[in-house]
């Protein structure tokens, strides 16, 4: 945007809908531009704001002036506008707080910014060319370098930021940002090489000879890599640089999670298969809107499909979004992308500090990134001119965010592809019921990779049947004899165990055995989990603890069962039976830290580790070849959720789960134990059949009108004080009720349901109510949000009651 323009649009970050014009002063027009932040004034406060484009409309009663710009260079380009209106739009989410969601967080920190004079600046304080304000600035910084804050201080007045970028764009100061936490700086190997025609090779020492003939050989060699040849390097190198001999450059060096640096990687010989997606793919690649939904078996290459694409789309001009699910497959994806593609490559995700995802989302805003991989925010990655957006194992519910803007990352991709004309790539060993629904009404288009690559087969799995093993004593109720005996032969030919129970902890019960009441949390109403190694019980949703010595709250009996299996009981168990063999269990206990997820894959990697024990996180995507052995402990916790999902996670969790099996040269076996072997989840889950799953699920959909055959909005109505947020959610059921009564034309399109107790009743000292919206349309369903939401807001809204919207919920509980 060039501003002849003298009003801007923006978008407010604070929770109001809507948007607001404002004027520009004379002195910070050259500085506007879309995507840039401003200061200014709100009601009686100060507030940042986004600009959003030029503005002629001037009926706004009363123009404010923006008060500053925040930023040198834009932080989002115009064509993100339409994607963030929608966004807000269709969550009813003010757009200022989208725009805010969307951007890197650890924005706000304008005083960490350190200035230092120039040289053109020193000589421009006698020239007297410039305005008194700009010159105080610069007679301060003669003295040093210092933040903007400080020399605020100094020359007791408020300097704008734009004064400050105006006067570097000048070449007067430089202006650097800093963060707090600190800067990460990247990893940086100095390397060398020969300047011109050579060295006389005559009269040199030993050293110096070997080192020349290192960087001869080589061409370019890491000082580092010199090093470990001659170990007294680095003198005579800075000697050989002084005397023109060499030239040092520093080289940014990425590593993968495991801390060594990646090699890069040339294109797999496609598959037959593989070769008829990815043509396919190409031909629908180019300025146009089309979906695909990828199903392919876990194993069948779906990553090396997305690469191919991602090069060809990158020849063509294009920039390519991934997203992932979460962090530990970011950084395989990470890898294998930077293997291919090198520093074209820009990463997004929570595990960054506020410094690097800066750094990493200015690199796309700039277009210095062909591609950006993230989790589920990279979905506002600022790219511009998108011609991929591909979503890996867009079935997983870590895709959707709970809390403030609550968006469904898979959704928005479909979206942002729609509106920046762009192809859609959906991929996933076990799709989504909804995905695959679009298939059927033709909405995507459908490709399968049906085999593993390199004719590997899929693991063979034999299901275990729990009832019978009901009273048998003792581990072998869980280790059943089956499992047992097919861990000693895996273990035995030097290969790897995977056992998966989807629950933390070693007891998930603690009863009373004189009165029978089980352990409960004091803030929540769920009953606590005994942690061993930790020695309390937990709360699984609020992290209240007991000591495990407690005693029954209710009668003060000491005599406390306990029931219920979690994963540190298996790993326990697991040590006990195979006392010789490196037992180690991944779950949210053992992974807190970055670090240690980290140190379980790499010893999976490297097989130090025997048999690992997990919860979902071990089902997610990893690849390791030598684990030929997946045991499920209970396919069955998933599967009594009050959820109308309950089976298609069940499915997707299992498959999942079963497909780490086998991903090597040896085939796989999975041993599934179950209580209910004739569910059709379970069934098509062993025989990795979607489509048998699909058929049956979809017909419980479309008999109870569920998604994907109706919509859903979940009012989640929460507070501390029980009566008052019982009394809140009646008022807005009523409010509910009352507009379907006045909108006659909406009665027979939404379907209100409740207010009802939340399954989960009290959580963290608040208690929880909701109500349920159905709609069989989308249309009329926003209809009526907007008309509750937008028109009853103040009346909605309360201090001591929280009410907010979730549409198209996934977590109900
Ligand atoms: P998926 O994502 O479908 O589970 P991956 O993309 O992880 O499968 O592929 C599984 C393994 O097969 C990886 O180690 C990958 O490098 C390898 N692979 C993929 N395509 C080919 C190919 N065309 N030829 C040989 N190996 C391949
Ligand atoms: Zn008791
Ligand atoms: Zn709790």
């Amino acid at each position: 945007m060039t501003t002849e323009s003298s009003y801007i649009e923006v978008a407010i970050a604070l929770p109001v809908f809507g948007t607001y014009v404002y004027s520009i002063p004379k002195d910070l027009s050259p500085l506007v531009s879309t995507g840039k932040r401003v200061l200014v004034p709100f009601g009686c406060s100060r507030v940042t704001g986004y600009i959003l484009g030029e503005s002629n409309k001037n009926d706004q009663k009363e123009i404010k002036t923006i008060l500053d710009i925040l930023d040198e260079e834009p932080l989002f380009s115009s064509c993100m506008i339409p994607f963030f209106r929608w966004t807000a739009d269709y969550y009813l989410h003010p757009i200022g707080d989208v725009i805010k969601c969307a951007l890197p967080g650890g924005l706000n920190i304008y005083d960490f910014s350190i200035m230092t004079l120039t040289k053109k600046g020193e000589a421009a304080i006698f020239e007297n060319s410039l305005t008194p304000l700009k010159s105080e600035v610069l007679n301060v910084l003669k003295e040093g370098p210092c933040r903007l804050k400080e020399v605020c201080k100094k020359l007791q007045r408020k300097i704008p930021n734009a004064l400050i970028h105006g006067m570097q764009r000048d070449g007067l100061v430089e202006h650097k940002r800093m963060f707090k936490g600190g800067i990460t700086k990247p990893k940086i190997e100095r390397h060398v090489s020969l300047v011109g025609s050579g060295i006389p090779m005559t009269g040199l020492s030993g050293s110096r000879k070997k080192i020349i003939e290192t960087i001869e050989g080589k061409g370019e060699v890491s000082v580092k890599k010199i090093k470990t040849l001659v170990p007294s390097a680095s003198k005579i190198i800075t000697h050989l640089e002084a005397e023109g001999y060499i030239s040092i450059i520093n080289k940014q060096i990425y590593r993968d999670p495991f801390g060594e640096p990646i090699n890069s990687d040339t294109p797999h010989r496609l598959t037959e298969e593989q070769h008829h997606v990815v043509s396919k793919l190409k031909a629908s690649l180019g300025g146009e809107f089309s979906a695909y939904l990828l199903s392919g078996v876990t194993g069948s290459g779906k990553t090396e499909v997305y690469m191919q694409l991602a090069a060809t789309a990158i020849k063509a001009g294009f920039s390519v979004l991934v997203l992932v699910p979460e962090i530990a497959l970011i950084s395989q994806m990470e890898r294998r992308f930077r293997a291919r593609f090198g520093d074209r490559v820009a990463i997004l995700h929570s595990g960054l500090s506020a410094g690097e995802r800066y750094d990493q989302w200015i690199r796309i805003a700039r277009r210095e990134v062909a591609v950006a991989i993230g989790a589920r925010s990279a979905v506002f990655a600022p790219l511009t001119n998108i011609g991929i957006i591909i979503v890996d194992e867009e079935h997983d519910t870590s895709y959707k965010q709970d809390s403030r803007l609550r968006y469904n990352a898979r959704d928005l991709a479909v979206v942002r592809a729609k509106l920046q004309d762009a192809l859609v790539l959906l991929g996933s060993a076990t799709p989504s019921i909804q995905s695959y629904y679009n298939v059927r009404t033709k909405k995507f288009k459908e490709l399968t990779l049906t085999k593993r690559v390199e004719k590997r087969s899929l693991p063979e799995i034999t299901v275990v049947d729990l009832r019978q093993s009901r009273d048998v004593r003792g581990s072998r109720r869980f280790i059943t004899p089956q499992l047992h005996e097919a861990m000693e032969t895996t273990l035995g030919r030097g290969e790897q165990v995977l056992l998966f129970l989807n629950r933390r902890g070693f007891a998930s019960y603690a009863v009373c055995s004189v009165c029978g009441e089980a352990i409960r949390c004091k803030n929540c109403d769920i009953s606590l989990t005994l942690h061993q190694k930790a020695n309390a019980y937990k709360c699984h949703y609020c992290g209240f603890t007991r000591a495990s010595a407690s005693s029954c709250t209710h009668c003060g009996s000491s005599r406390i069962s306990l029931l219920g299996l979690g994963t540190e009981k298996i790993e326990a168990t697991a040590k006990i039976l195979f006392p010789h063999a490196n037992v180690q269990r991944m779950d949210r206990d053992t992974t807190r830290r970055m670090g240690s997820m980290v140190k379980i894959l790499k010893g999976l990697r490297n097989q130090t580790i025997d048999i690992l024990v997990g919860t979902q996180m071990v089902a997610k995507g990893h690849d390791f070849p030598n684990i030929t052995l997946v045991g499920i402990i209970c396919a069955d916790l998933s599967l009594n959720f009050p959820d109308f999902r309950a089976g298609e996670r069940t499915f997707q969790l299992l498959a999942q789960v079963a497909g780490r099996a086998g991903r090597g040269a040896v085939p796989g076996r999975v041993i599934l134990q179950t209580y209910n072997p004739d569910h059709f989840s379970i069934i098509s889950a062993t025989e990795q059949d979607f489509q048998s799953f699909y058929n049956a699920e979809i017909g419980f959909r479309k008999n109870l009108i569920y998604p994907p055959f109706s919509r859903m909005v979940q009012i989640k109505i929460s507070g501390k004080n029980k009566e008052k947020t019982r009394h809140h959610a009646q008022f807005v059921g009523d409010l509910c009720n009352e507009i379907i009564r006045t909108h006659r034309t909406l009665s027979t399109s939404v379907e209100i349901l409740g207010p009802i107790e939340a399954p989960l009743f009290k959580i963290a000292k608040q208690y929880r109510w909701q109500i349920l919206l159905k709609g069989l349309k989308v249309k009329p369903l926003h209809q009526f949000l907007r008309n509750l939401w937008l028109e009853n807001l103040s009346k909605i809204n309360r201090r001591d009651v929280q009410v907010v919207l979730d549409v198209d919920p996934i977590f109900m509980m």
